[in-house]
């Protein structure tokens, strides 16, 4: 295991820019994902730290040492990498053991044994080691595959999608299980989803990509509450901007009250380099920031709503017009059209410049 470094790492086919200026560290031992919509450059970045394709800009180092810069790039098999891909890429011919085993070829008879036992134990498929890839399911492919990854004690573990053949509930028990194994392994590694659920339930650290840029690289949680642009605010989570003016440095107001907290926001204003009374932002509710309440006075008309089970998921007309979403308990029925009591909850402020 070993900490990843890219440091302003650029990446292009032909003249077509992908990955631009691309920097995190992903400190030794943790899970980092790279989170973002399809074609903006996840895979490119993981086949660049792989070693696949060189970098036109910038530097790699896994723990400590350079392994990519521009014009030059240490082999891939030399950078003591694990690789798991979406389709699992399993050799159909060789047992689930002798694929765990592949890695370990150079090892004597009895620790390469040793390690395919140990290994085959730590992902639950201690009683399949002599079966083929195809008598198993899709999910025990894949953590066959991760074992197979582990096997030879790579400094680094990449995943590429490695869930997205499965169906969601397999997903989510098998997202956990992934992060265990890794945890029990203390492995560094770093994983491409576009599932935003996927990348919340296993990584330590989160960079949510797009167009080839990292917009934030931070912790689900400040991910989630301090979104540091509006892409990451629309693509991590759910919610609704609404207007809002600032009155000082830790007060907004917006249409259903006043909002306390630090104001992180340059209002855009040309002149304005200090926001205080009047800037115009918008502010972002999440659906948890408004609680539906019988008592209150303020009220809301219910425009649409999704049964999640335990919750409902209101879609709020607010009186001025404009949208808010509001998760309620599910036994608070209302019909569409209905205007029910709400109240502001949220106990911070991430505002934008007016678009
Ligand atoms: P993601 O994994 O996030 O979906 P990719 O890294 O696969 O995105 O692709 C990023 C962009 O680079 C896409 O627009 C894709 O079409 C382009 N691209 C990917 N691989 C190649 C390649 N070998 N040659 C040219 N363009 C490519
Ligand atoms: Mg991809």
């Amino acid at each position: 295991m070993a900490e990843l470094v890219l440091d302003s790492v650029s990446q292009a086919y032909g003249p077509r820019k992908v990955i631009a200026d691309l920097s995190f560290t992903l400190p030794e031992g943790a899970i980092g994902c790279l989170l973002g919509p399809s074609g903006c450059g996840k895979t490119t970045a993981l086949r660049a730290i792989a070693g696949f394709e060189p970098i036109q800009a910038g530097e790699i180092r896994i723990g400590g040492d350079a392994v990519s810069r521009a014009g030059w790039m240490l082999a891939a098999e030399k950078r003591r990498i694990g690789m798991v891909f979406q389709d699992y890429a399993l050799f159909p011919h060789l047992t689930v053991a002798d694929n765990v085993g592949f890695g370990l070829r150079g090892e004597s008879r009895t620790s390469r044994a040793a390690r395919t036992a140990e290994l085959l134990d730590l992902v639950g498929l201690a009683g399949h080691a002599r079966q083929f890839p195809h008598q198993l399911s899709g999910g025990q492919q894949q953590r066959v595959a991760l074992a197979r990854a582990l096997a030879p004690r790579p400094r680094l573990i990449l995943m590429d999608e490695p869930f997205s053949n499965l169906d969601v509930e397999l997903r989510e028990r098998l997202s956990l299980e992934v992060r265990d194994i890794l945890r029990r392994e203390a492995t560094t590694a770093l994983i491409v989803t576009h599932d935003q659920h996927e990348a919340f339930s296993l990584a330590d650290w989160v960079g949510v990509m797009h167009e080839g840029r990292i917009q934030q690289w931070d912790t689900p949680y400040s991910l989630y509450h301090e979104p540091a642009n509006r892409f990451v605010a629309d693509f991590v989570g759910q919610g609704a901007l609404v207007t809002g003016e600032i009155i000082n440095d830790h007060q907004v107001e917006i249409e259903l009250g006043v909002l306390e907290g630090r104001i992180p926001v340059d209002c855009g204003t040309a002149g304005c380099d200090a926001c205080v009374r009047h800037c115009q932002v918008d502010v972002l509710l999440r659906p948890d920031d408004i609680i539906h309440d019988d008592d209150s006075l303020l009220l809301a008309e219910v425009e649409n709503k999704a049964f999640r089970g335990a919750e409902f998921l209101y879609t709020l007309k607010l009186p001025s017009g404009q949208r808010a979403l509001s998760l309620v308990p599910s036994h608070h029925n209302h019909a569409i059209g209905e205007k029910i009591g709400i109240r502001l909850a949220a106990d911070h402020v991430v505002a934008f410049p007016r678009a």
